[in-house]
């Protein structure tokens, strides 16, 4: 199908960008790597009036090391992130998920805040933003403010974006413990897929092997991706066994509230959050305990 006709323009900055958005109004959509937004428009799920491209604006592609975080420019590529190695050391779970996000192509254009701005519930660099609890910085002709990841994502497809607002910058915690594992795992039903659930999560050890801190979460089991904060609190202080992991993961999955669709029931969502939860945990906690 094509698209409905639309206006075409392109901002040459993060300013100009938001004078368009405020100009176009509920009319018009940011355009970045056009990976699900020309896919929506050529369906007619999204008919924009203007498309407002951000592809040219310099100031929004950078991956930059803070001391207790990374931040990185909404319209970095995510083939950028996934091959960059001293992030992947820094945020492993990024480059984990990367791993998942549909094929070689699609990443080389698609961008990390065009995802999260897309919020799929089943997608995977909202659930590693809920996991890990990263912040979005938002841009607007009015100024500027921070949301945490929780209250970011509103609901299917939906988040705390005003339609006069860009989303300019992600930051992403980074966890200094030196025992620190994380791992991601989804099911689906071809390679490159939307995951059918998805898990991610992350585990540092003390020098003894006690949890000093953990973090787990789940996509495509409710409206938004969810974490599981009082869960993965319960496991700070202990030697994690398979028992304590599968636990904590079972209560998660009794706490989600999976839909059905064509591709599994409402059940077998369930059934799965617990069973790549607990995988999710372990595979987690082997990786700090070799760290
Ligand atoms: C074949 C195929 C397979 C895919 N598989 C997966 C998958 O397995 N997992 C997955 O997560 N994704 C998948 N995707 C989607 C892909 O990863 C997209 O890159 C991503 O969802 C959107 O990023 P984008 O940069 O392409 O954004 P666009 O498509 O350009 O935009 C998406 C939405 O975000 C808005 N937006 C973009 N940037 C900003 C900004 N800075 N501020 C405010 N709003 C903004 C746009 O207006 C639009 O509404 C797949 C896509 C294809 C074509």
């Amino acid at each position: 199908m094509k698209s409905a006709a639309f206006e075409y323009t392109r901002a040459a900055s993060i300013g100009e960008a938001c004078e368009l958005l405020t100009r176009h109004g509920d009319g018009a959509k940011l355009l970045a790597g056009g990976q699900s937004l020309v896919p929506m428009m050529a369906m007619r799920l999204l008919r924009p009036a203007w498309l407002i491209d951000i592809n040219e604006i310099a100031a929004l592609k950078f991956v930059a090391a803070e001391k207790d975080a990374v931040r990185i420019g909404s319209c970095t590529r995510q083939a950028v992130v996934e091959r960059d190695s001293a992030l992947a050391v820094r945020a492993p779970l990024l480059r984990q998920a990367l791993a998942w996000v549909g094929h070689a192509q699609t990443r080389n254009r698609g961008t990390i805040g065009g995802s999260l701005a897309h919020a799929d519930p089943s997608a995977e660099l909202p659930l590693v933003a809920q996991v890990l609890g990263a912040r979005m910085l938002l841009r607007s002709s009015k100024g500027k403010r921070t949301l945490d990841a929780a209250s970011f994502f509103t609901g299917a497809m939906s988040t705390a974006i005003r339609a006069d607002e860009c989303l300019e910058e992600i930051e992403w915690p980074v966890w200094r413990k030196s025992r620190t594992g994380s791992a991601f795992t989804e099911l689906c039903i071809r390679h490159g897929d939307f995951a059918v659930v998805a898990a991610a999560a992350q585990i540092a050890l003390d020098d003894a092997g006690r949890c000093v801190r953990a973090a787990f979460g789940l996509a495509a089991v409710g409206q938004t991706p969810l974490a599981f904060p009082e869960l993965a609190a319960g496991l700070v202080g202990a030697f994690l066994t398979e028992d304590l992991v599968r636990a904590a993961a079972n209560d998660a999955a009794d706490a989600c509230e999976p839909g059905s669709d064509l591709h599994a029931s409402a059940e077998y969502r369930r059934h799965l959050a617990g069973v790549l939860g607990a995988r999710a945990l372990h595979a987690a906690h082997e990786k700090a305990k070799a760290a």
